[in-house]
């Protein structure tokens, strides 16, 4: 099946199309096959993912950084610059980058544009009651729908540079392989926290899949998107929670600020009920550039591990892999 065709059958979005790859056809074979594609991604973590499947045959670029709040970013002139050159131009999509939309709706007429995360069905997609008419973009939280992602990037790959086929393929299985790895140790991890434990609240509603991956109830202060604001009803509501339910542990985001949490904190203090922060975990955006938490896998083993530890589970203090907190 074409990446044209995948996208085109999606009832939702049908803003960005996968063009042909007119670019890389002006170039002979010889030269195409030595040059690495030049690829822009938004967030990090297509950004990584694109690096896991290209390997050698890729040079990316990711538009957001550590710390960037994907609802809010806006295109630099630099980026523009960047996107212009580009062979392939990948998004998450779902309407994650909100204030991008015009201009990768515009680049989608002449350059090859993937929202990949658009790959993923239907079926498999939730909505939000604040969130109207849309799908909630997070899917990067659930190892099993990333993959569906990053199936559609090895698939963009190949239409783009047909001739390294069968190294996108044979990394793209080896990454499969990783995220079966990482969901079985994040089902493991999260499985050995007490049942009326399971219960994670953050600063926006960015853990949907991930409560439906591994059977956790999420409660985030703002909606799907950080532009909405948080009343102060929905944070009484939440600390009302917190008492009742005697939850210890909050969590922070890296590309959020914690004003709202630290409100959460300060009004279950004062009916008498300690919550602590149990850490910080990278909801939209990845950590430092050349850590292991500036990996997708790092990532989301850094958030599983620091949850199941802060609610009262076993998890390993580096991780999944031995690899957490190393050069950070
Ligand atoms: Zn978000």
């Amino acid at each position: 099946m074409s990446n044209r065709k995948l996208l085109s059958e999606k009832g939702f979005s049908r803003r960005y199309v996968l063009a042909a790859a007119a670019a890389a056809a002006l170039l002979p074979t010889g030269l195409r096959a030595a040059t690495p594609l030049n690829v822009v991604a938004t967030t990090g973590m297509i950004a990584d993912t694109v690096r896991e499947i290209g390997g050698d045959a890729v040079e990316v670029r990711a538009l957001m950084g550590p710390g960037v709040d994907p609802h809010a970013y806006r295109q630099t002139r630099t980026d523009i610059l960047a996107m212009s050159r580009a062979d392939l131009i990948v998004a998450n999509g779902l309407f994650l980058e909100a204030q991008m939309e015009d201009v990768l709706g515009d680049f989608a007429a002449r350059t090859a544009v993937l929202a990949a995360a658009e790959a993923v069905p239907e079926s498999a997609l939730f909505g939000h009651e604040d969130y109207a008419g849309k799908f909630d973009p997070h899917v990067w939280m659930d190892p099993e729908l990333w993959d569906v992602v990053a199936q559609a990037i090895r698939d963009a790959l190949i239409e783009v540079r047909p001739e390294a086929a069968p190294g996108f393929t044979s990394r793209a299985a080896a990454f499969t392989d990783r995220l079966r790895a990482l969901d079985a140790y994040s089902a493991e991890v999260l499985g050995s926290v007490a049942e009326p434990s399971r219960v994670l609240v953050t600063a926006h509603d960015a853990f949907a899949y991930f409560g439906s991956a591994y059977g956790w109830e999420v409660m985030g202060i703002q909606g799907i998107s950080t532009e909405s604001e948080a009343g102060l009803q929905r944070i009484s509501e939440l600390v009302d929670m917190l008492v009742e339910r005697g939850i210890g542990a909050v969590f922070v985001e890296s590309s959020v600020s914690d004003r709202n949490i630290r409100a959460l904190i300060e009004g279950a203090a004062a009916q008498g009920h300690e919550v602590r922060i149990g850490g910080e975990l990278y909801s939209d955006a990845m950590g430092a550039p050349g850590t292991y938490e500036g990996t997708f896998i790092g990532m989301i083993d850094h958030n599983v591990t620091t949850i199941a530890a802060a609610l009262g589970g076993s998890a390993p203090e580096r991780g999944m892999a031995g690899l957490l907190g190393h050069g950070s």
